[in-house]
């Protein structure tokens, strides 16, 4: 796609409670999806949702959710039971680009099971399910995913007690090669159901995996435009930063 191509195409992008839902740096995701597509001429336009608010997630081209804490994740659930599920289920069915990380990723799968022993219903979107262990995953991971070809790793940081099991249609995300990834125990993480994109890393993850943000925009144009070759760009920072990662993460 070319400077002219782009000239004209709008991404939008929804960030959904930013206030509550944003840990390790979660919100540099949403910087870098809006920064890569200004960088190929593409206008942005990001629209913070929050609690309470009722909009139609289908017209959106991106969501992004951070992670939270049990405590906001309740509210969360509770958001999504009698406002917004019904909304953010369309709009995933629909093929709009979604990155949720770690406490959101929980909430689209069928339940949550806290080690509280409190249970939160999930979306059921994604067709998994978490509950929470007795030791917390920290630490710094490393994924070699095949969302890409050829296959990439993603770095990032994790932290959480909740152990996410992928029914058998579920398609993970990528294989731990560092780190705990879903639970700690099938050497998978996080999940991938159309355009969406369901991960326990943390740190940002998107400016040290670019690949991974250009797949988003890359399902986000081609669901709005029909087609969407992304212009590659000068990557060598990132590339750097991807690798200084991977070296901390022991990989
Ligand atoms: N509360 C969840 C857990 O501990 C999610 C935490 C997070 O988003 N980092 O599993």
């Amino acid at each position: 796609m070319s400077e002219r191509e782009a000239a004209g195409r709008m991404v939008r992008l929804c960030h959904l409670y930013p206030d509550l839902m944003n840990l390790y740096g979660d919100r540099g995701n949403v910087i870098a999806l809006a920064q890569r597509c200004r960088w190929r001429g593409l206008g942005v336009e990001v629209t913070a949702v929050g609690l309470g608010d009722r909009p139609e997630l289908a017209a959106y081209d991106i969501v992004f959710m951070g992670g939270g804490q049990d405590r906001e994740q309740e509210l969360i659930c509770h958001d999504f039971e009698t406002v917004k599920g019904h909304s953010l289920g369309e709009a995933v069915e629909d093929g709009v680009a979604l990155l949720a990380i770690c406490g959101a990723y929980q909430l689209l799968g069928r339940y949550y099971l806290t080690s509280a022993g409190v249970q939160m219903p999930g979306l059921g979107i994604l067709d998994a399910w978490t509950e929470a262990g007795r030791r917390r995953m920290i630490g710094n991971a490393v994924v070699e995913s095949d969302l890409f070809t050829p296959p990439r790793t993603l770095v990032g940081f994790e932290n959480h007690s909740g152990r996410t099991h992928l029914g058998s249609k579920a398609r993970p995300l990528g294989r731990v090669l560092k780190g705990y990834g879903n639970n700690g125990e099938d050497g998978q993480e996080g999940l991938v159901y159309r355009n969406s994109v369901g991960t326990y890393l943390h740190g940002s993850v998107l400016p040290k995996n670019p690949w991974l943000t250009d797949w988003l925009i890359e399902r986000a144009l081609r669901r709005r435009y029909g087609e969407a070759a992304l212009r590659p760009l000068d990557d060598r920072l990132e590339e750097v930063a991807h690798r200084a990662a991977v070296r901390r993460a022991g990989g």
